[in-house]
């Protein structure tokens, strides 16, 4: 691997991003360095002072992305070694250790900036660890972290994985690629897992995240509290984690509607570790791979009611432009759910589009219900896992609503 020595630059900033820098705010945009003439690399040391020139921040530079400087450090200076990095690793390792006793060994360990550790997760699918990386600025300091994730937190192998950002704006000679191996044997094939004493497998290097969606654990337990005796529409399925805990909850049937057809056959497997009676026909399992509006126009065209909807698509807002198509796009989605919702049953809607925020979310899925002809009740609005955490109002991502529906069905 290349070593370079790196350089610490010093990056000026407007009074008011101090600020809020100061309050936790972890990022400094290109458009917000005013000393224009900054040159450096990525993961260059960038360090921020206040006008009367004294420390207020101190973190990674990346010239190849938006947010040029991701804080580490505020208040105090400190040397970012090998043993700084171990601290902040543990300190998010301890938060989520009551999971373990919940029967859980899929969770993330480490949620980026929420974490203290900006542009960087880790998840934990039992032994093995999956380090995801937004930005190339960590590439000279993964040697200051990989040996904690055997030695302190025991994830042996540990895969690297890079986001499409970085992929795309890798540098010549980079030290690393996607799905490098950090440390461990190469994995050969999914992972097992549990996730609340029930069973799942994620494929780490083809699916995505970083193989399953490890954000919805708290909803699908819901759900399965729910369950016991409900049929249940789970749209937007992936490899099946609503339907399991669905079917562990007592439903009488399951039917799954996703696009990917590697994703539905990962659901059967998945499925197969717990309840491999279902996958026998006439068992209250089925899949339909296709287009969910379609699906769902489909099932209304032959008159299908579910006990209870579940809707819980890809984020449909990527940037801030997409808010208002995301918006109707989320409104039709809840009236076509809540058409298929019996009278009395639940409709649980969710968005993990990071851009919109989570009334003008619940107003879309407000519009939709009522736009069906159908009242509700809210029977709860749900948030972040303590796995992911929110430390700034930009890292809160994910929001789910329950509701009773009620009218004709
Ligand atoms: N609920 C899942 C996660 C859903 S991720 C879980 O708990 O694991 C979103 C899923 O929507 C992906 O599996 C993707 O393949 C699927 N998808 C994307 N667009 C779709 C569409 N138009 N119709 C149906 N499925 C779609």
């Amino acid at each position: 691997m290349e070593i370079r020595e790196l350089k610490t630059i010093k990056i000026k900033i407007s009074k008011s991003l101090q600020t809020k820098i100061r309050k936790g705010h972890p990022w400094v945009h290109f458009y917000q360095v005013k000393n224009i003439s900054v040159k450096g690399r990525p993961g260059d040391y960038g360090v921020v002072y206040d006008p009367d020139n004294q420390f207020l921040a101190l973190g990674l530079y990346d010239p190849l992305s938006d947010i040029r400087l991701r804080i580490l450090q505020t208040g105090e200076p400190a040397e970012l070694d090998a043993e700084f990095f171990r601290a902040r690793l543990n300190q998010a390792a301890a938060i989520r250790r009551s999971l373990e006793s919940q029967g859980t060994t899929g969770y993330r360990i480490v949620n980026g900036e929420n974490d203290r550790l900006p542009g960087l997760t880790l998840d934990r699918y039992q032994n093995v660890g999956v380090l995801k990386l937004y930005t190339q600025a960590w590439f000279p300091h993964l040697d200051k972290i990989v040996p904690w994730i055997e030695r302190d937190l025991k994830l042996t192998p540990c895969v690297l994985l890079l986001s499409r950002h970085v992929e795309r704006t890798l540098l010549k000679n980079a030290p690393y690629q996607n799905q490098t191996v950090l440390q461990g044997p190469e994995l050969d094939g999914p992972v097992g897992f549990l996730e609340n004493g029930l069973r799942f497998e994620a494929d780490v290097l083809q699916g995505q995240k970083t193989g399953f969606f490890l954000d919805q654990r708290e909803n699908r337990q819901r759900v399965r509290e729910l369950a016991a005796g409900k049929s249940v529409l789970n749209a937007f399925s992936y490899t099946g984690g609503f339907t399991i805990g669905a079917f562990a909850g007592g439903a009488r049937s399951v039917l799954e509607i996703d696009s990917n057809g590697w994703a539905l056959k990962a659901a059967r497997e998945n499925l197969k570790l717990n309840f491999p009676e279902r996958l026998t026909e006439g068992n209250g399992f089925e899949q339909i791979q296709g287009d969910a509006f379609k699906a769902l126009a489909q099932l209304e065209q032959e008159k299908t009611f579910f006990d209870i909807v579940i809707l819980d698509p890809p984020a449909f807002a990527k940037n801030k432009k997409h808010i208002q198509n995301s918006l109707m796009a989320y409104t039709r989605l809840a009236r076509a759910g809540a058409k298929r919702t019996r009278d009395g049953g639940i409709l649980f809607a969710a968005s993990c589009s990071a851009p919109v925020k989570a009334n003008d979310f619940f107003r879309a899925v407000h519009l939709g219900i009522t736009s069906a002809g159908k009242t509700y009740e809210v029977m709860e609005r749900t948030g972040h896992a303590l796995d992911h955490p929110v430390a700034f109002p930009e890292g809160a991502y994910l929001k789910g609503i329950f509701c009773k529906i009620n009218g004709p069905g």
